[in-house]
């Protein structure tokens, strides 16, 4: 865009060679035909005239732009006390919005619409969505910008986590838009090529003593321009829409692990590629097993006499069944390692971790009750002395 100084200085009509009263048709016809008498690409040396041409065109095709530079060239004479000192243009953008109407200037000149201009330049240079985005019907994001990365949570069973599945997530994301499919143009139409930048995306620009290379502002870095912006997206090609993307879940994951899906994130923009899907594993507890990374747990009642004597005791595991061999005297709370039950996952399968803990009965029938009172009759040592000797020092 070019400075607002230059709005004094320029006749843009004339640049473009047509009467004040111009019709966008007239105006935009008239850009068009100069554009391509003066491309540079076709027409080297032409580069001042196409970009002197260039910029008329920015200005005079919007509107708002158009009413702006007539007020402001309709008031020139007046404005020239005030210089470039008053304006924003020659201060380096301070502050967008409304800093048009800083310093006590005198134009008459709705400051809104400035600071709307003021920030599309900002936006555009700052490489952000923030600038002129609303309300334009194109959107300002540099050519290639990568999609936004986007988190999701997935509730596994215990089974599936350790087995690996294929699911699907739900996430709500910007999406190619359904309308217009992700060109931004209205049904029935297609988007051409960039006049301006000749489909680079790319202009380079002066702006007093800086040269600046920058998203085309013509077609806002895409290289193409959508004549007649899709009502759906408003010419964005992007819409917030929930969608469904499937998911392979590994073998072995584990709760909180986070998986990451590459490209199923939210859609570039101008080309970029697509940002990254992260899946958040949620696995729900197992009735039985528990999990210490790629080891499972389980916790096997045994009876005392099985502790005492030895045991050979039947063990679940997630494949069918396993005998562990409880040694005599075994006490509880003991684990055992049943090597290659675990979870298994690329890089081998872990262990089952069995614990044996000595099941009391809450009731005994007499027959019991018989044998365990024989029992205590018999035994001679208790199993508490070593506390007393330690505690009394005998
Ligand atoms: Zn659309
Ligand atoms: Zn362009």
């Amino acid at each position: 865009m070019a400075p607002q100084r230059e709005w004094f200085e320029k006749d843009y009509y004339k640049v473009l060679g047509v009467p004040q009263s111009a019709t966008d048709t007239e105006i935009r016809r008239a850009y068009r035909k100069l554009a391509k008498e003066n491309h540079p690409d076709a027409n080297p040396g032409k580069e001042e005239r196409f970009k002197e041409i260039s910029a008329a065109y920015d200005v005079l095709s919007e509107p708002v732009k158009r009413k702006e530079y007539d007020e402001i060239r309709r008031l020139g004479p007046m404005a020239a006390g005030g210089g470039g000192a008053g304006f924003p243009g020659g201060a380096g953008f301070g502050g967008a919005g409304g800093a048009g109407g800083a310093g006590g200037s005198p134009f008459n000149v709705r400051t809104d619409n400035l600071g709307d201009i003021f920030g599309d330049i900002l936006g555009r240079f700052g490489g952000g969505n923030a600038g002129g985005a609303g309300g334009r019907g194109r959107t300002t994001a540099p050519a290639g910008q990568r999609g936004d990365d986007v988190e999701a949570e997935l509730h596994l069973a215990f089974l599936d986590a350790l087995n690996g599945v294929t699911t699907s997530v739900n996430v709500t994301t910007e999406a190619p838009c359904s309308t217009c499919h992700g060109s931004g143009a209205a049904p029935g139409t297609t988007p051409v090529v960039c006049s301006r930048c000749g489909g680079r995306g790319v202009t380079s620009e002066n702006q007093g003593l800086f040269s600046f290379s920058r998203a085309c502002p013509q077609c806002a870095g895409r290289g193409m321009v959508v004549e007649s912006p899709c009502p759906t997206c408003r010419g964005s090609g992007v819409e917030t829409r929930p969608r469904q993307v499937k998911v392979r879940i590994p073998a072995g994951v584990d709760d909180g692990q986070r998986i990451r899906v590459k490209g199923r994130g939210g859609p570039g923009r101008g080309g970029g590629p697509a940002g990254d899907l992260w899946v958040t594993v949620r696995v729900a507890p197992h009735d039985m097993f528990g999990r210490k990374g790629r080891h499972l747990t389980l916790t096997v009642p045994v009876t005392f006499a099985e502790a005492a004597l030895g045991a050979e005791v039947i063990v679940p595991t997630l494949d069918g069944t396993v005998v562990l061999r409880v040694p005599p005297g075994t006490r509880s709370g003991r684990t055992f390692r049943v090597k290659g039950r675990g979870v298994a996952d690329e890089k081998g399968a872990g262990d089952l971790l069995v614990t044996v803990e000595v099941a009391v009965p809450a009731k005994l029938s007499s027959a019991e009750r018989e044998a365990i009172e024989a029992l205590a009759a018999a035994s001679t040592d208790s199993p508490r002395s070593h506390l007393y000797t330690r505690t009394t020092g005998v």
